[in-house]
């Protein structure tokens, strides 16, 4: 029998599924889309039923593809991370619509919390490590519980249960004997206490929400429950979970102390492995939990942890010159264009669209372009792009040296602009540091799959899993010291000026 380990990635758009083998191969794959609901402006649901049933289709799909001689021996999960979900204990019935991270709707609660309760704000800082915000799963439990009808006393009798994406799909992979999430995924509710790993009391009454509605938390390598599906396959152990960017920086390997990956997607998502010390950002960066292992170098009870901090719009960037002025008509030309100069000619564009992250946190700020001449063309307006991508991620990964005391000597990339040699090159370039790609981009995907296999034995240790990481190119600085500097010097102006406009009252 040839063995597997299936990785179930249930991200914001699609419900995935990726059989891999021992080498960290992709054996099958298989996708599919699903709803997306938009009550409200600024709203965002998902059908927890359709999550469940569009991953289930495609693990049947997945398993078609194998032959009788090919078996899966445990599952690893990994998924769109904050997304809330409120569901019947005894009957497994959702009592609304998962609310998706992406969703607004309480941010004005937020708001009054910070306005009203700056003390709590930093006492939840202090514990989640997380600064409060819409965006964590606290408030929309909150609102579940006081806008749906009849939910509020069902859940003060200890009769529903709240849970991530990983919550509820191992709850509906058991047939709802298990109801469990892991560190990476609880650190993200905003109600977690990531020091002693337990939920926390104070902020529970604060958001009214009855602890009987919690999971256990558990390791993300763990055997948590047995899936037991038919023709598919009995007990299958489900052996492995983490939020999806905690995935992807252990299925790059990145389990050093100092250790960061950055996914290019629609935005950033920047992480660094800190180790067993949970910094304190004084940057304005999130400290989470990194989803990790028992093994030698890592006591058994004890987790790891990251410093996190995200670029808003990165990929998103790149579909605004395709699709909202119309200067490209595909992502990868950019390259070329952007290779065709040899600089902006003094053009840089902060693409503040929806404000300024990590670590200058305003949300006025708007879209700026500065240092235009009358040579400035198409080309130098591209690059001028791509390039905002390479500064964004260098100003958080500064604040992360800043905040942790380590110095970063290479950065592990993925997601779909990782693609991009001159992007990569050019971020190599502004960070002074090393840019490596590996082979596998499916990071997110193996690393549920390496946090499994390594629960049941599959793979012996970290060490083995390590040589399985390949690399596909490196990116090493060429930019001299001196024009590294006063390229930095032209963005900080460029962010400066964007940030004026977005103070300046009159
Ligand atoms: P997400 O998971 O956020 O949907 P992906 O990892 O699939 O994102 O990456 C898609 C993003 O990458 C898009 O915003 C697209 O513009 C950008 N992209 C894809 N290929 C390239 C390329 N060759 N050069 C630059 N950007 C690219």
């Amino acid at each position: 029998m040839r063995e597997y380990i299936m990785a179930l990635d249930q991200g914001t758009t699609s419900s995935r599924c990726i059989l891999f083998d021992k080498k960290g191969n992709i054996r099958a794959k298989a996708q599919k889309e699903y709803t997306q609901i938009y009550p409200q402006p600024g709203w965002v649901e998902h059908n927890p039923k359709e999550i469940w049933s569009s991953q289930y289709s495609v693990m049947a799909e997945a398993m078609t593809l194998l032959s009788e001689d090919e078996k899966i021996v445990a599952i690893g999960i990994t998924n769109q991370r904050e997304t809330a979900i409120v569901w019947d204990r005894e009957t497994g019935e959702p009592v609304y619509n998962a609310i998706v991270w992406q969703c607004r709707r309480t941010a004005e609660q937020i708001d009054k919390l910070k306005e009203e309760n700056p003390e709590l704000c930093a006492y939840i800082k202090e514990k989640t490590g997380l600064i409060p915000d819409a965006y964590f799963s606290a408030s929309k439990i909150a609102w579940i519980l006081d806008h749906v009808e009849g939910v509020r006393e069902k859940a003060e009798k200890g009769e529903l249960l709240f849970g991530t994406v990983d919550t509820w799909l191992i709850y509906n992979l058991t047939k709802g004997r298990v109801h469990v999430t892991d560190y990476t995924n609880a650190s993200r509710t905003m109600l977690f206490d990531i020091h002693s790993l337990t939920w926390d009391a104070k902020i529970l009454e604060y958001f009214r929400i009855p602890a009987s509605m919690l999971p256990e938390v558990k390791p993300s390598s763990y055997v948590y429950g047995h899936a037991n599906l038919g023709s598919l396959g009995e007990n299958i152990p489900i052996a492995g979970a983490a939020g999806d960017q905690q995935a992807a920086l252990f299925g790059q390997c990145a389990f050093e102390k100092g250790d960061a990956k950055n996914t290019y997607g629609t935005g950033c998502f920047l992480l660094m492995n800190t180790g067993t010390e949970a910094v304190h950002s004084g940057s304005g960066l999130l400290t989470t939990i990194a989803a990790s292992c028992e093994s030698d170098d890592n006591r058994s009870g004890h987790v790891e942890y990251a410093l996190e901090g995200s670029v808003f719009v990165a990929g998103a960037a790149i579909q605004w010159l395709r699709d909202g002025i119309g200067l490209i008509e595909h992502a990868p030309q950019t390259q070329q264009l952007c290779e065709s100069v040899s600089d902006t000619k003094g053009v840089y564009l902060v693409p503040a669209f929806a404000g300024l992250g990590a670590p200058y946190w305003n949300p006025y700020a708007r879209g700026m372009m500065v240092g235009m001449t009358s040579g400035c063309k198409r080309e130098h307006f591209v690059r001028a792009t791509l390039e905002s991508i390479a500064y964004q991620t260098c100003d958080l990964l500064t604040a992360m040296e800043k905040d942790s005391n380590l110095n970063l000597t290479a950065v592990k990339v993925d997601g779909g602009a990782s693609a991009n040699d001159f992007l990569m090159q050019f971020q190599a370039d502004i960070l002074g540091s090393s840019v490596m790609r590996p082979k596998c981009i499916e990071t997110t995907a193996l690393g549920a799959a390496y946090l499994a296999g390594l629960a049941v034995g599959y793979w012996k240790d970290k060490k083995e899993i390590k040589e399985n990481w390949q690399l596909e190119k490196t990116f090493e600085p060429v930019m001299e010291q001196e024009e590294r500097c006063l390229r930095k010097k032209g963005w900080s102006k460029a962010i400066r000026a964007a940030l004026y406009w977005a103070d300046d009252e009159e």
